[in-house]
């Protein structure tokens, strides 16, 4: 018999502290993909549900693929948006053997602060307590209590940049299938402590984070546990299930699973101020890129960890532009501004033409600097659209929206009209910007660049930019988060 699977994607990672609302319009702009139009744009390729009609073929599923809905960090998700979604997935439920979902697990709706606890526990609800529901997350999700109850297991990525979503998604169809044939009975456990944030912040090059995601691994091999899941929780969430959690997924309740999940917590307790990174001011930033340029035979990339669309964060700040500009950096590229305004004046000047156009800072000036004034050129104009050839999402096509290279001095600059962080050298290259070229890059990106970036780099400077992302940092403005927790509060050793 053939075992029909329900898949999909609901994927939104919300930072509270953005005050631009992610709404249905949101999503309907960004991915929103559908029945066959879905199939048509994951097959073939290196993501999650390219592994997913993968092992449906292999496995001779049904598959049932109804709704694959993902939207940039932003903030909190409209309850239209959320209830239209989980309409979806219920939708596609009925009558299934099993499910293979592919969500985030940081996201935050206006009614719900676990959406993806929610929708799991909606789903539960609908399917009875025998069908196993597979879900996929990324390593930066916020896992509750809810989320282990109503899913059989949790998969998330174990890699920072996520490159191993398409692996990721083949371990869950694997076990899945195990599932449906009564192979197996998944069951999940998770641990926390109190923790707002740690395992540094799930970068996985060194550290607490690559520690436990290889004992967890090994344990896996030694089948001692069927899943180990690390994440490390995201932190520009006012909730108060924020935090690192280990899930740990077994055949049937086992006590080992409970000791394996807190003898994790236990590590990431202890190490909870480790941290691999080193912020760099912009005027240090500056000093080093001024100094490299003139023998530069590749890019030194700066990248404002503070203003990370790829967070939440609002993608337009303007302190590093603006330093760039002051210092007037020669062979120099920007990615990006985020500014549909900037973008149309740009087009009213069109191709080939010199104009001042006033550009970012328009939704926090206050942290990450005001609107700037540039006088420039505009070297080209696109639609902002491409496909990615670079490690996360490879095949994949992308939409920044109606897009401009405006050169100022002897900065290339990129503007763009939907908001994103720099994932992939494409984003530039379509624009006519080649960073291999350049002797300076300056990104809007937290560690996700490094994929496709650090390659080209000749050195790497993470630049603390002042902007929202910092003040998240401080600590400032958490207010519904469960108490005590680390480093809100102090703790006895
Ligand atoms: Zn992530």
């Amino acid at each position: 018999m053939s075992f029909r699977v329900l898949t999909a994607q609901f994927s939104h990672e919300t930072n509270t502290f953005c005050k631009v609302p992610t709404t249905l319009d949101t999503f309907r702009a960004s991915t929103w993909l559908t029945g066959n139009a879905l199939k048509a744009a994951r097959l073939n390729t290196h993501t999650d549900f390219g592994a997913t009609f993968e092992a449906a073929e292999k496995y001779g599923w049904t598959l049932v693929h109804p709704i694959a809905a993902a939207a940039n960090p932003a903030g909190r998700v409209s309850d239209e948006a959320f209830e239209t979604v989980a309409a979806l997935f219920l939708e596609g439920a009925k009558g299934i053997d099993g499910a293979l979902l592919h969500l985030h697990g940081a996201m935050v709706t206006d009614s719900y602060e676990d959406g993806e606890g929610e929708l799991l526990r909606r789903l539960r609800e609908a399917v009875g307590p025998n069908v196993p529901i597979v879900v996929t997350l990324d390593l930066h999700g916020n896992i509750t209590q809810l989320m282990a109850d109503s899913a059989n297991a949790l998969i998330a990525v174990r890699t920072y940049p996520h490159i191993d979503q398409y692996e990721r998604a083949w371990q869950g169809a694997d076990l899945l299938d195990r599932a449906m044939r009564g192979e197996i009975n998944p069951r999940t456990v998770i641990a926390r402590r109190p923790l707002l944030r740690g395992l540094d912040g799930g970068r996985t090059q060194s550290g607490p984070m690559r520690e436990l995601i290889d004992r967890g691994e090994a344990l896996e091999q030694e089948g001692r546990a069927l899943v180990v899941s690390v994440c490390s929780g995201f932190t520009a969430a006012d909730i108060h299930d924020i935090g690192p959690s280990v899930t740990v997924t077994t055949d049937g309740t086992s006590p080992a699973g409970r000791e394996i999940a807190e003898s994790f917590m236990d590590h990431a307790w202890a190490t909870r101020a480790w941290t691999s990174t080193n912020h760099r001011s912009i005027a240090d930033a500056i000093r080093h890129a001024k100094a490299g340029e003139a023998d530069a035979t590749k890019p030194l990339v700066l990248s404002d960890v503070t203003d990370n669309p790829g967070s939440g964060h609002y993608g337009d700040a303007t302190n590093l532009l603006a330093a760039m500009v002051a210092a007037d950096l020669q062979n120099a590229g920007f990615y990006a501004i985020f500014d549909p305004e900037a973008v149309q004046a740009g087009i009213a000047l069109g191709v080939g033409n010199t104009g001042t156009i006033r550009m970012g800072g328009k939704h926090d000036p206050e942290a990450g600097g005001p609107p700037i004034d540039l006088t420039g050129r505009v070297v080209s104009l696109t639609d902002g659209h491409f496909q990615v050839f670079g490690p996360m999402g490879g095949g994949v096509w992308r939409d920044y929206g109606p897009s401009l290279l405006f050169r100022v001095g002897g900065i290339d600059i990129a503007v763009i009209s939907r908001n994103g962080q720099a994932l992939d050298t494409a984003q530039l290259t379509s624009l006519g910007l080649d960073p291999t070229r350049k002797a300076t890059i300056a990104v809007k990106s937290n560690h996700h660049f490094r994929a496709a970036f650090e390659p080209i780099a000749r050195e790497v400077v993470t630049v603390d930019g002042g902007a929202l992302g910092a003040v998240i940092w401080r600590n400032e403005g958490f207010r519904h988060v469960r108490r005590p927790i680390w480093p809100l509060d102090a703790f006895a050793e």
